[in-house]
């Protein structure tokens, strides 16, 4: 485009649908077509059917009842059909004057009066038919789908099309030869009038595989193309001498490890014993004791003379952590001189430079804090391990600076971090293959031992009484119970006072009941003084908003209340359900829901409930949710300008996801240069999102 000349309100447009390329032109395709290739005679016409009609404008005027509308009659020599139309410019009236030829495009209605269309597409009956079923792009108001129909043509006639798939992996993918990447194309912006819809619809057609399979190809190469690279990198290998730490803390802990708990630790192990830099997720379900495991592997990163950072999502998280690793390790630790130092936002600076210079110097040998930890004034002396707990909560940007604190005291062979991310959330098998396909995963699918199931219970708002009945039950046995209230995402002013009036009404309904409140907008101190009263039993009643949606750890708590809980997303819930079910003693979960205005709950927030009603399996909820949501939200971090899959379908196309995954070493070893351009074609420049 020109320099110096302002953007258009189209071409601003494109630029904000990623359209900039040719290629991303040819490659945004149709969401539908309709069908300008044929006249259907209003003789031979079907009720409901979409059809083109064409014929003279017999009548026209505007009718008052029961609304002012534009009412036209259009005849066709086989029969007649009203128009009609309820907002309508001048213009578009003169357009219809009576004795004018028009072609007339809509739903066609058998009404008392014969057939009709409620606001059909007109056009002069003067231009010739359309060769080829015309178009509809996905676009925003401010780029016209005529514009955008120009602007793609001119894109696929420019391009640059010629395959990058070579014929022998074309053929094992299972294509058609005869639909290379441009016939597809081509193809697919303009089918011919004979095509059928419905497997243009269905994405059956093999020109929809060709793009599939070529899309899933793209995604599979960018992330093999990460993981060598990372390969390539150096990491300092981390191993511990029998009679070291980790053996040291393994003897200290008041429990025995599980078969899964043993089995992650030492594909851990593994991994950082190596020097090229791990890249691990560790998924087990709340409270299967991923903590534990994170511990260990930092005492074999402590024992091997490096520092490792843990990094939590939340201040109370962290300090969660906090304590129960120097509890862990600083027994250990104080003998060599070591410690543990603790780095958050709100720390005062009194406090922060010691704990700074610790760092730096090597003292702190376990770093625990929130991404503070990350920050640029950060320096360690020598980072060995860096975790990541409930990893998903943690942007793209936040993982990618942690490769700033590479060890640079040998400018010339700076050594990576190892890294271990920890999620509760695991990842459905078909993301864990498209998505994460870069990424080694450890499973911990055993819960410790002597854990009784949650027994989660659906009711209506209006039972509250009975619910409140339940809190006092639970505390006359010495438990205790949260409160969860709901996020409203429009207003965190209503959100509070909806808690605040909760807290309230319990603190009457429960005399002599210590009931606490924690929101957000609280001071961290206060957070922390009444997370303090009810981690030590004085509390009885916690009532929160969501802050205290991971990680937290209170194991005689045994009631979890979410009000509204339709208005949550289901890992969500199940994270909060989470919080209980920590002890011995049975625990349960009521899920309190209101109706809406119209009085029914929504298809998924009855989905959601029903879900967690069903089952307290991670994998299994996980599995739903992402039924219930489509990959796009599951994502998360990643999905923050990553490159969804456009064209393909995890589950739909699971075939041709498992023959790419397959496809994509031979591809970028026998064909580098076609791998990198396929890659550059698809990707363009977003395929850096999918390697943090
Ligand atoms: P999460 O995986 O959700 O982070 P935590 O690490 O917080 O779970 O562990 C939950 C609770 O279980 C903690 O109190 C922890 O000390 C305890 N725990 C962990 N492993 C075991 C085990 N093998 N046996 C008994 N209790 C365990
Ligand atoms: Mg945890």
């Amino acid at each position: 485009m020109p320099d110096g000349k302002p953007l258009s309100a189209p071409q601003k447009a494109l630029i904000k649908l990623g359209l900039a390329r040719d290629i991303d032109l040819a490659l945004h395709l149709p969401l539908r077509y309709e069908d300008e290739t044929r006249i259907t005679p209003l003789g031979a016409a079907r009720e409901g059917e979409a059809a083109q009609v064409e014929g003279t404008i017999t009548a026209c005027e505007i009718a008052y009842r029961p609304r002012r509308q534009l009412v036209a009659t259009l005849d066709d020599g086989t029969g007649t059909c009203q128009l009609r139309f309820f907002s309508f410019y001048p213009a578009q009236q003169k357009a219809l004057a009576p004795g004018t030829r028009i072609r007339a495009r809509g739903e066609l209605r058998g009404g008392f009066f014969g057939w009709q269309m409620v606001h059909p597409v007109c056009k002069p009956a003067d231009a010739p038919l359309p060769q080829a079923l015309t178009p509809v792009y996905p676009t925003v108001a401010t780029l016209p789908q005529a514009y955008l129909r120009k602007v793609v043509d001119s894109g696929l006639a420019r391009a640059d099309l010629s395959d990058t798939l070579p014929q022998t992996l074309a053929r094992r993918f299972g294509l058609d030869p005869r639909w290379g990447l441009r016939e597809a194309l081509e193809f697919l912006h303009r089918p011919g009038p004979e095509t059928s819809l419905a497997a243009l619809e269905d994405r059956s057609h093999p020109a929809w595989q060709r793009l599939k399979a070529e899309e899933l190809l793209a995604q599979q190469l960018s992330q093999l193309q990460s993981k060598r690279e990372r390969d390539a990198l150096r990491a300092p290998p981390l191993r511990a001498a029998p009679g070291g730490l980790p053996e040291h803390l393994l003897a200290a802990l008041p429990f025995e490890l599980t078969g899964a708990q043993r089995r992650v630790v030492e594909e851990i192990g593994a991994d950082i014993a190596r020097e090229t830099p791990m890249h691990r997720l560790l998924q087990g379900d709340v409270g299967s004791g991923k903590t534990v495991v994170a511990a260990l592997a930092a005492a074999v990163a402590i024992e091997a003379g490096w520092q490792c950072a843990l990094m939590a999502p939340t201040e109370i998280l962290a300090e969660q952590h906090f304590r129960k690793l120097i509890g862990w390790l600083e027994p250990l630790l104080t003998p060599r001189g070591l410690r543990v130092a603790w780095l958050t936002g709100s720390q005062k600076k009194k406090e922060r430079v010691p704990m700074l210079e610790a760092v730096a110097s090597g003292q702190a040998a376990l770093v625990v804090g929130t991404h503070a930890v990350i920050q640029e004034q950060v320096l360690f002396k020598q980072l060995g391990l860096a975790v990541i707990d409930e990893q998903h909560r943690f942007g793209v940007a936040q993982r990618l600076a942690l490769r700033g604190k590479l060890h640079t005291q040998d400018e010339s062979a700076p050594l990576e971090p190892h890294l271990l991310m920890m999620s509760a959330t695991p990842i459905p098998r078909t993301l864990a293959m498209s998505y994460y396909a870069d990424l080694d995963v450890s499973t911990i699918d055993e819960l410790p031992p002597g854990r009784t199931p949650i027994v989660t219970k659906v009711v209506a708002d209006s039972r509250r009484a009975q619910v409140v009945d339940r809190i006092r039950a639970q505390l006359a046995q010495g438990r205790q119970v949260y409160w969860v209230c709901p996020l409203i995402e429009e207003s965190e002013a209503l959100d509070l006072s909806n808690a605040t009036a909760t807290h309230a009404d319990l603190a009457e309904a429960l005399p002599g009941v210590m009931v606490g409140l924690l929101h957000s907008r609280m001071p961290v101190a206060d957070k922390k003084a009444v997370m303090a009263l009810f981690e030590d039993g004085q509390m009885g009643v916690l009532v929160s908003t969501t802050v205290i949606e991971v990680g937290v750890d209170v194991p005689n708590a045994s009631l979890m209340v979410i009000e509204h809980a339709e208005r949550f997303g289901l890992s969500q819930l199940h994270q909060l359900r989470g919080r209980v079910g920590r002890g011995a003693a049975a625990s349960a979960c009521v899920l309190m829901f209101s109706p809406g205005e119209n009085g029914r709950l929504g298809d998924t927030a009855k989905a959601r409930l029903k879900a967690m009603a069903q089952t307290n399996d991670g994998f299994e909820i996980a599995r739903r949710d992402l039924e219930i949501r489509g990959p796009g939200e599951f994502l998360g971090a990643r999905q923050s300008g990553a490159p969804l899959l456009r064209f393909a379908d995890l589950e739909a196309d699971r075939g041709l996801l498992e023959l790419a995954r397959e496809a994509a070493p031979p591809m970028q070893d026998r064909y580098p240069a076609l791998a990198d351009r396929h890659v550059a074609r698809w990707l363009g420049g977003k395929s850096q999102y999918l390697k943090a």
